[in-house]
């Protein structure tokens, strides 16, 4: 390709929008431009990588037995309701109308669609296992859409759905997916690491995400120097906290105390009260369903709404408004406890860090007072014992006893063993051998094509810009004559090694711009092709031209060998991401 007849719109200032620096890189390069927040035109360089990606992921999702598909991004709203999702997605769910008036969603990722898709053609334990995918658009009304493609309204997903007749077989469907996503990244050059995850009200234990370590990530990874353990801190446990909670009795009884104005555990921790945040209980008040409960955490400790949800196998969880907790509890925020006044109706889900607690210190259900002297088994009636705290940096691993280290990452992938919950509710059913009728047995499997390019530039680069991994470069060469002139030496060699290069099926983009040397080496630098290859005037009268990998070293090439040289050079190169 000719750089004058494709289109790479660099930028030399970094445009305000982009908070990070692959997003900075994604304008700066001329990959993608917005047309809203959350979406974005991929423009010729972009679009080259982005297909690459999609090339990786198509191979192994191939070679791991996937079947692709595609299936519509408009779907009948009948499906969601089906599943249930309609109301439990309800926030994610774009809707419209059409000119009948009728409803449809588009979707934000496609269980129910393929669900019903196998419950209508497949009948026999003999059709089985199945794993179909398709890469497509997926549409999601993100809260905070940011970052660029990292979190858009609308993005490119890999998405796959195993069906297999036994747990089992499930269980060596999910472990393929998790082999292919771990080639699939180390192909696209990108280094990632699996996390357990939240299963959410899905529950069970499968569930890892593929974390690529970056400080602008939106998770939170809780993992083990040892390589022994690492997970989402949305669902990772501990040996618990670093300060044992106290559970030796004083003997005695709750008492109350004022504490006029304080309503924070903090105020409390502080003179003239001097209680220690260990030696608080910390109590939330959550709406469940329907109902109102009572969290208790230690004060020192945050409540994990995740594991929350898991736990409860509830999606609608939100915190309970002044109202409500006033409604039924009759004191305000501040003053909360579970010694007194809390209705025998109301739930009260305890930490099990708090188990056996004793001279603790909560509130009074009445503003302006505390209790002291509280040893929880005697003095509150907890409904149920609950992993409910967020681990923290430095408590020590459950496999190993380290501390555990705690660091940002972002999520690229997610493999999820589903079990049966929606082949049930959508009737994807099968005979067994003996003409039993029971459900399949699900597995799903995503990746964010669109994030994991842009995760690719947040992990290679430099201060000059994007240094590409060459599997996903948009191209894999490029050709810099520093003149350009139709008689001149360096642009006839340029255009005869041009020819040459593309005949040897090396990705060759040709700068044939009418520009400084300066700018064609900064825009070469910015949009981050593995290799350069330069012919400049006054090299070319000592027979010479340069060679210089992004990043790495110049090197001095004869011009006889050039073609030869580069050919080696991309050849090493591409090695290294064959799999
Ligand atoms: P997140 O927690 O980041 O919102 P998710 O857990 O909702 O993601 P999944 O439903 O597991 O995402 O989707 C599979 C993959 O799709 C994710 O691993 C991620 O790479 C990608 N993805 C999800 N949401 C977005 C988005 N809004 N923009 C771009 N990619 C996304
Ligand atoms: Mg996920």
């Amino acid at each position: 390709m000719r750089w004058s007849q494709t289109f790479v719109p660099t930028l030399k200032e970094t445009p305000a929008e982009a908070e990070i620096v692959s997003h900075q890189l994604l304008l700066r390069a001329g990959l993608v431009r917005k047309l809203s927040g959350g979406l974005y035109t991929f423009l010729p360089l972009g679009l080259r990588s982005l297909k690459k990606v999609e090339a990786i992921v198509r191979a192994e999702m191939d070679r791991a037995g996937g079947i692709e598909v595609l299936m519509p991004a408009l779907q009948p709203p009948e499906i969601w309701h089906q599943s249930g999702r309609y109301q439990t997605m309800v926030d994610a769910l774009y809707k419209l109308k059409d000119r009948a008036g009728k409803e449809w969603v588009l979707g934000p990722t496609h269980e129910e669609v393929i669900t019903q898709l196998v419950a209508n053609e497949f009948n026999s334990y003999r059709q089985f296992p199945r794993n179909f995918y398709q890469i497509q658009l997926k549409f999601r009304d993100e809260i905070r859409p940011r970052f660029g493609l990292m979190r858009a309204k609308e993005f490119i997903m890999k998405d796959a759905y195993s069906f297999d007749v036994s747990d089992e077989a499930a269980m060596a469907s999910y472990r393929r997916m998790y082999e292919a996503y771990t080639r699939i990244f180390a192909r696209c050059g990108l280094r990632t690491f699996p996390v357990e995850a939240d299963t959410g009200v899905i529950g069970g234990n499968y569930s890892h995400e593929f974390m690529v370590p970056a400080e602008t990530g939106e998770n939170d990874v809780a993992y083990c120097e040892s390589g022994k353990y690492a997970a989402n801190v949305e669902k990772a446990v501990s040996r618990g906290p670093l300060l044992p909670t106290p559970v030796v009795s004083s003997g005695a009884t709750p008492e109350k105390f004022p504490t006029p104005g304080v309503v924070t555990i903090e105020a409390l921790s502080k003179a003239p009260y001097q209680i220690p945040a260990f030696q608080q209980i910390k109590t939330l008040v959550y709406r469940i369903d329907s109902g109102i409960a009572l969290i208790l955490v230690r004060g020192d400790d945050h409540l994990n709404e995740p594991k929350l949800i898991s736990q409860l196998g509830s999606n609608a969880v939100r915190p309970a408004t002044s109202e409500e907790i006033f409604a039924s509890l009759a004191a305000h925020p501040g003053s909360l406890g579970a010694v007194s006044g809390v209705p025998a109706a109301v739930p009260v889900f305890a930490d099990l860090a708090l188990q056996g607690a004793c001279g603790m210190v909560t509130g009074a259900n009445e503003d302006g007072n505390h209790y002291r002297h509280v040893d929880i088994a005697r003095d509150i009636r907890v409904t149920k014992w609950l992993d409910l705290r967020t681990v923290q940096a430095g408590e020590h691993c459950v496999e190993t006893d380290l501390p555990l280290k705690i660091r940002r990452a972002i999520e690229v992938g997610h493999v999820f063993k589903l079990g049966t919950k929606y082949s049930e509710k959508l009737n994807a059913t099968y005979l067994s051998e003996d003409g039993q009728r029971h459900p399949v047995v699900m597995g799903c499997y995503g990746i964010g094509i669109t994030r994991t390019l842009q995760a690719v530039i947040e992990q290679c680069q430099d201060k000059d810009g994007i240094r590409w991994p060459l599997s996903v470069a948009p191209y894999e060469v490029c050709l810099t004559p520093l003149s350009v002139a139709p008689q001149s030496p360096a642009w006839q060699l340029a255009e005869q090694v041009y020819r040459d290069l593309e005949l040897a099926g090396i990705q060759v983009i040709l700068d044939d711009r009418d520009e400084r040397p300066g700018v064609k080496f900064k825009d070469s630098e910015l949009a981050g092709f593995p290799v350069r290859l330069a012919i400049g005037e006054k090299s070319l009268a000592k027979g010479e031209v340069e060679l210089k990998p992004r990043g790495g070293t110049l090197e001095v090439v004869k011009v006889e060998d050039a073609v030869r040289r580069v050919v080696e050079w991309v050849t090493t190169e591409r090695a290294k991401y064959v799999i």
